[in-house]
């Protein structure tokens, strides 16, 4: 028995025990969550998982459904861009072997005619029945050649056909590796990219760069009270709003779970402050209403905290300020937008 074998059977165990015991159902997106949560190299789902068995909070449906898109859901794109990369490597091998093949034939037939050039520069009239057939074998071989040029032509014409259609295919398993799947924004790892491509150029160019953390308060209650799947609309909702309020350039993220940040090029601190503060009254102005049934489910309100990139730090650095921003909004009462030149001190916005 490997080493590998010992140790996942052993994972294994842990996670049905622990499903056991709490009486998830054994569903393949529940024993994923369980067996990343037994095997411990995810400290995201870790920590969820944990603050809710420290919290003894119950494993609905709506729960485990919410723990594996958050930390699951993004793998599937990133799946189809590993399987469109295999694909276009096996047409571009065919190719590879059709040309080959092609290069095979047209070097019998040169080595034919090769040899027809000989018998021609040493023929007698003598000789003319052999030439004759030696003149039949080169037809023969010119309209072989001719049949496969045509067949191979045809290949290739499909395979480029494939190969354009799987083109197609990677950017958009690109663009959805990028994308987070509910919401449509930037993905964490778009955000990642973003952040450090719009650092280097404001150190470039000397333009300020802002940056948003944004998260929805007591969303916790508002799954536990109205479900899951109204949570979902709600993050679909503010992500909307997000894209309407913000301009070509800058980047709405989903950063975790009911988290957003929002990158700010070219924008001052002051500007982007005045900027989470639209979006935040813009939010908390709606009343959110079920569509179907007109019941309310009252309103929707977010903290938000802002920082700008001083030149010359980490990305880590400019997250860890905006966050703190963000973490002294929730202290001082929620729905409020706090800049980090308040963090410390006091709160730059009241909320209304
Ligand atoms: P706070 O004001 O301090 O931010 O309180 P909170 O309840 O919003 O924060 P907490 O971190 O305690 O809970 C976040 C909740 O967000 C828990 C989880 O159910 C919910 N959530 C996270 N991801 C999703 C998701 O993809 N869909 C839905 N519907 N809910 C989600
Ligand atoms: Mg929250
Ligand atoms: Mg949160």
């Amino acid at each position: 028995m490997t080493d590998d074998f010992v140790h996942s059977e052993k994972v294994t165990d842990a996670a049905l025990a622990e499903m056991r015991i709490r009486k998830i159902p054994m569903t393949p997106e529940n024993f994923n969550i369980w067996y990343e949560y037994c095997n411990g190299d995810n400290p995201g789902l870790s920590k969820a998982v944990k603050r809710l068995v420290e919290n003894q909070a119950k494993f609905t449906d709506d729960e485990n459904a919410s723990l594996y898109s958050e930390h699951f859901g993004i793998k599937k794109s990133s799946r189809d861009l590993h399987e469109v990369g295999g694909q276009i490597q096996s047409v571009t091998e065919q190719v590879v072997t059709q040309l080959k093949n092609a290069t095979d034939i047209t070097a019998d037939y040169s080595k034919t005619l090769g040899d027809f050039s000989k018998q021609l520069a040493k023929a007698t009239d003598s000789d003319a029945d052999q030439l004759n057939d030696t003149i039949r074998t080169v037809m023969i071989e010119t309209q072989k050649v001719a049949q496969r040029n045509k067949d191979l032509e045809a290949r290739l014409n499909s395979s480029a056909d494939e190969i354009d259609g799987l083109h197609d295919d990677l950017i958009k398993a690109r663009q959805e590796a990028m994308t987070d799947d509910l919401t449509g924004l930037a993905n964490r790892k778009c955000f990642d990219r973003r952040l450090s491509e719009g650092m280097s150029n404001s150190a470039e160019t000397g333009e300020a760069l802002s940056l948003m953390f944004m998260d929805i308060d007591f969303f916790k209650k508002f799954n536990d009270t109205y479900g899951h799947q109204i949570g979902d609309q709600v993050l679909k909702l503010v992500a909307q709003n997000l894209s309407k309020t913000l301009k070509g350039q800058d980047t709405a993220a989903r950063y975790g779970g009911e988290e957003f940040a929002i990158i700010l090029p070219n924008t001052p601190l002051e500007i982007a402050v005045k900027l989470a503060e639209n979006i935040r009254v813009n939010l908390a102005n709606q009343v959110l209403k079920n569509l179907r049934t007109g019941d309310s489910f009252g309103k929707l309100t977010v903290s938000v905290g802002v920082a700008r990139y001083h030149e010359g730090e980490p990305a880590e650095d400019l997250i860890r300020r905006s966050d703190k921003a963000l973490y002294r909004a929730k202290q001082d009462g929620r729905n409020r937008v706090v800049s980090e030149e308040d963090s410390n001190g006091n709160t730059n916005l009241n909320a209304v």
